[in-house]
């Protein structure tokens, strides 16, 4: 199997080592956080504790501290993000907006709600209650749309709305898996692991298939999960089946592919192995994108010089220069989801020195392409 990296990073101990102890800190902050009762009897839950406050605290914690440091930074000096080794230029207005947005979901939809909650702990804020075994049913695994109006409304309303206009950028502006994705890939290490280590490539396209089994597992489920929950087949038989789905997928798709793999892997894969391989809310987003003619679409110019800056910073490894440039010549092809799963994170287009790429407009609604450049080779 080929998927290949831009240019491979160079193997050398400080390296290995660095990767290593990575990994092991991620695999053990994920199983202090979703299966504690792997490292400890659930009578001595609190030693895992750290000043009374569970490790899922901490991990959202520092998880947001990480997110807002790194956008704050690229805010306020304003030159951090996409640059090449040339002079750094400021932070365009749509970057600005970017990273705006990114910090309002991070801080006020995505971690007030975690540190809201320790102020209704009996004891106090640093006495968070005993572990209690749940499951992870983020909307983002959209069989959780199934079982809240709510969720509902927002999975199969709001978003596809959001996809029509604005393509998948929810997932470059909003979504908190999104949002350390996007900003650990504007540091200096993360720009090198999304450079050396996205894999990219014809085989890495078609590996994206893994997501939309995913999703049509879970649209499967969900709806069993609907019609168990509307009481219109009765019996243990389908609670069962749902229970041991909730489990199969907490333990494969959240902790092994969503959490380990998925973030434990940024140094060797880049930031966006969960986000294009496995995540069933981005696959829908993608189809709803193409079937649905979604005005999203990036447009490259005449003034293209085929320097490939673009398809090195893409971290969902679409091959952008593709689709700017051939045969020594700028080519002009737009392409949007119909044949890529871009986020609209805008980094090829920020770091082109040319200006040869742009965001399509709104209300334009010609010249996306319909074949994709590895249907031509
Ligand atoms: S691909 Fe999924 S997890 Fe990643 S940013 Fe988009 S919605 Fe979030
Ligand atoms: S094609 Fe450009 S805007 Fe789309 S994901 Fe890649 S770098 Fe981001």
């Amino acid at each position: 199997m080929i998927i290949e990296p831009m240019s491979p990073l160079r193997t050398s101990f400080p390296r290995t080592l660095f990767v290593s102890i990575f990994i092991a800190a991620i695999f053990t902050i994920y199983v202090l956080i979703k299966y504690p009762l792997w490292v400890v009897p659930e009578d001595e839950i609190r030693t895992v504790y750290l000043f009374g406050k569970a490790p899922v605290f901490w991990y959202m914690t520092l998880y947001t501290l990480v997110v807002v440091s790194v956008a704050l930074g690229a805010l306020i000096f304003g030159t951090r993000g996409y640059s090449a080794g040339e002079k750094r230029r400021p932070l365009s207005k749509y970057q600005r907006w970017k990273f705006i947005l990114i910090l309002i979901s991070q801080i006020f939809f995505f971690y007030m709600p975690t540190f809201v909650a320790g102020f209704g702990n009996e004891g106090g804020f640093f006495s968070d209650p005993a572990y209690v075994p749940s499951h992870k049913d983020a909307h983002v695994y959209v069989w959780p749309a199934f079982t809240s109006v709510f969720w509902g409304l927002y999975v199969f309303v709001l978003i596809p709305v959001i996809v029509f206009f604005f393509g998948k950028r929810y997932c470059s502006w909003f979504c908190p898996c999104g949002n350390l994705a996007e900003t650990v890939g504007i540091t200096k290490l993360g720009k090198k692991w999304v450079r050396a280590g996205t894999p990219r490539g014809k085989t890495s396209r078609k590996l994206e298939v893994f997501a939309g089994a995913v999703l049509i597992v879970a649209l499967i489920f969900g709806a069993m999960m609907l019609i168990d929950g509307l009481g219109i087949v009765q019996g243990a038989l389908l609670g069962d089946v749902n229970r041991v789905y909730v489990s199969v997928h907490d333990l494969v798709i959240d902790f092994s592919l969503g959490s380990v793999v998925g973030v434990g892997l940024y140094p060797l894969l880049g930031t966006r192995i969960w986000c294009r391989f496995v995540c069933p809310l981005s696959k829908g987003m993608e189809w709803i994108g193409r079937f649905g003619k979604s005005r999203f679409a990036v447009v490259p110019n005449s003034d293209c010089k085929g320097l490939k800056l673009c398809t090195e910073v893409c971290p969902m490894g679409i091959p952008v220069d593709l689709y700017a440039f051939k045969d020594g010549k700028p080519r002009e092809q737009a392409f949007g989801l119909a044949t890529s799963p871009c986020i609209g994170c805008g980094g090829c287009i920020e770091i082109c020195p040319t200006k040869a790429l742009a965001f399509a407009k709104i209300n334009d609604k010609t010249r996306i392409a319909a074949g994709s450049p590895y249907e031509e080779s």
